[in-house]
């Protein structure tokens, strides 16, 4: 698929991010695979390369309470509030290179640009990288962008990684005091808008063909735990009609959970992702089975009908076979609706660029999540091969680096904050 491209005088920036975005991935934990996990060897030696970046752009730059990287670039005079731009710079295990460090790499870029040119805006720039989004190393996410937003949940430090190391152990050993991750938070009056560029992580783009693309929200998410109970029983002797089998039962209700989504045409998505069966052998029939349920949708009132309806239609299924259901919300987050002033002027810039201008939600998390807490949010995102992500196979063409940076260049010259842009 050929990308769309629009005639440009400004230097291949897109060459750039992706020479950097390699210089990156080269630290990982082993050398095979990418893995660049929280509050390690490999965190503290990236960091040590974005902050280089980041002087290099000009910016003035620095480690905060929790490892964020956090560089500066003053405005028209010193001290004015701030864009902030981010992403994460932590991986899964076995990650892409393109899945945080993107966004990132893209921003300082960018300011690299306008550091180069000379350009003072008449507000700061800020590009922050967030040590944590994933949440691999203790099971929980958003922790960069958690403690800048100033929502660190402070009793996450008490949790333990596989190592049985805890987080404020592992923030001592790294020469952090826990006790004073709340010097990493900003108030909303420093910024002015949260704003991110992100791989879309989902094939709706490359289907589009288009490189770019305007994010409306990040999809809150419910997940539920469902418990079926029947009889187990042996395979050859009970008759079909006096059965009261979990797993058929289960079986019922997947297909009813995948139909109910399917029917939605605004964007509802409903996954049955993990499944057990009790006891478990080929000769006996299933006689307890739980399993996940995850739904999504761009709003919570969306979400919250969908998830509703999910629970009649298995409440029914369960009551007709005769099997006792249990059913519990695991996680629920909310609906993180992009700023409709920003998402205008991410529309302006994606169109000033040559490029159509396409609207979806994100059905993953970002640190948007937690920057709304002090920020409007915007988001941008940029097509990736085959909608894959959190797997080596991640790849971004370097056209399509190219064209996410230049309408973050865009976006950046031409911004206007809040007031002045109603
Ligand atoms: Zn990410």
């Amino acid at each position: 698929m050929k990308p769309e491209i629009a005639g440009s005088e400004s230097p291949m920036l897109g060459d750039l991010i992706v020479g950097r975005i390699d210089e990156l991935a080269a630290i990982s934990e082993t050398e095979k695979h990418l893995t660049r996990i929280f509050l390690t060897a490999q965190h503290r030696a990236a960091a040590d390369l974005l902050l280089s970046w980041m002087r290099e752009a000009g910016m003035r730059a620095h480690l905060d309470a929790i490892g964020n990287v956090c560089g500066r670039y003053e405005g028209e005079r010193s001290g004015l509030p701030c864009l902030m731009l981010g992403s994460h710079y932590d991986t899964v295990r076995d990650a892409g290179k393109w899945d945080g460090p993107l966004g990132l790499i893209t921003a300082i870029c960018c300011v690299a640009d306008l550091h180069r040119r000379g350009r003072r805006l008449p507000f700061a720039v800020e590009v922050a990288g967030f040590a944590d989004e994933e949440g691999v190393r203790f099971s929980s996410t958003l922790l960069g962008s958690r403690a800048v937003a100033g929502t660190f949940d402070e009793s996450v430090l008490n949790t333990r990684d596989k190592a049985g190391l805890t987080m404020r152990e592992a923030l001592q050993k790294f020469g952090f005091d826990p006790d004073h991750i709340g010097a990493a938070a900003r108030a909303r009056r420093e910024l002015l808008a949260y704003v991110e560029l992100h791989i879309e992580q989902g094939p709706v783009l490359e289907e589009k063909n288009l490189p770019v693309g305007v994010v409306t929200a990040i999809a809150g998410a419910t997940r539920l735990a469902a418990n079926l109970t029947g009889m187990a029983g042996h395979a050859g002797t009970v008759p079909m009609a006096l059965r009261r089998d979990a797993l058929a039962g289960a079986a019922e209700c997947i297909v009813a959970i995948e139909e109910f989504c399917k029917a939605d045409q605004a964007g509802l998505v409903g996954t049955v992702g993990s499944i057990d069966a009790m006891p478990g052998a080929t000769n006996v029939i299933p006689g307890r089975v739980s399993f996940t349920i995850d739904v999504r949708a761009p709003s919570d009132a969306q979400r919250k009908l969908a998830v509703a309806g999910i629970v009649r239609k298995i409440e029914a299924i369960a009551k007709r076979r005769q099997l006792t259901l249990q059913l519990d919300i695991t996680h629920e987050n909310r609906t993180v609706p992009c700023a409709t002033w920003l998402k205008g002027q991410v529309a302006d810039a994606v169109a000033a660029e040559g490029f159509a201008v396409f609207e979806l939600p994100s059905g993953a998390g970002h640190d948007g999540m937690a920057m709304i807490d002090i920020a409007d949010v915007g988001m941008i995102f940029v097509r990736c091969r085959g909608g894959v992500s959190h797997h080596p196979d991640e790849h971004v063409e370097v056209a399509d680096a190219d064209a996410g940076a230049r309408v973050l260049l865009r976006l950046i010259e031409n911004f206007r904050p809040r007031d002045a842009a109603e």
